[in-house]
């Protein structure tokens, strides 16, 4: 469901079974929620009241960045369909991963997923971001070929092709958005 913010313009509500809290992403027109099945629109509006301050900031400071050109986005394909295959299939060679197929796509909601079948996908903003948090996402993906959920097997995996980097690395990549 849809309303406006006066802050934040459209906010975007989606439920996601699999959410265990209220995520709020602030976009440049408006804000997008993911909350847990249950949760009704009085407590998710609380939980934004709650964060608002920090949110708005957030919203401020994505208004500032410069928006990508189509050009820019095109670039940003053509590096990603050149490099990144071939990083992923070194780093599944390292450490022993099989993955059915590899798709890249512009995807502005998340870096990377991966289906109950083993296809990776990623998205081609990840040329956004360093080498070292490259190599964590697609390592990240990687995970779930074995692990399909982020339990402590799958963090206990991550921290074993990490050198135990794995919750430091996944703070760093936080910093930045696809
Ligand atoms: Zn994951």
């Amino acid at each position: 469901m849809q309303y406006t913010d006066p802050d934040f313009g459209t906010v975007t509500i989606t439920v996601n079974p699999r959410a265990r809290s209220i995520i709020m992403r602030p976009e440049v027109d408006g804000l997008r929620v993911t909350a847990f099945r249950g949760a009704n629109l009085s407590f998710v509006k609380q939980t934004i009241d709650k964060f608002r301050t920090k949110l708005i900031a957030k919203q401020a400071a994505l208004k500032e960045r410069p928006q990508l050109t189509e050009d820019d986005i095109e670039k940003l394909r053509k590096d990603a369909k050149l490099l990144l295959p071939r990083r992923v299939a070194e780093l599944a060679y390292m450490h022993g991963f099989n993955y059915t197929a590899l798709r890249i796509q512009p995807s502005k909601t998340r870096w990377g997923s991966c289906s109950g079948r083993n296809s990776i996908n990623l998205s081609l903003y990840l040329m956004k971001v360093p080498e070292h948090l490259q190599d964590y996402v697609i390592l990240h993906e990687l995970c779930h070929t074995i692990h399909h959920d982020h339990s402590p097997k799958f963090w206990a995996l991550m921290d074993k092709v990490t050198d135990g980097k794995a919750k430091a690395l996944r703070a760093e990549l936080r910093r930045y958005n696809p």
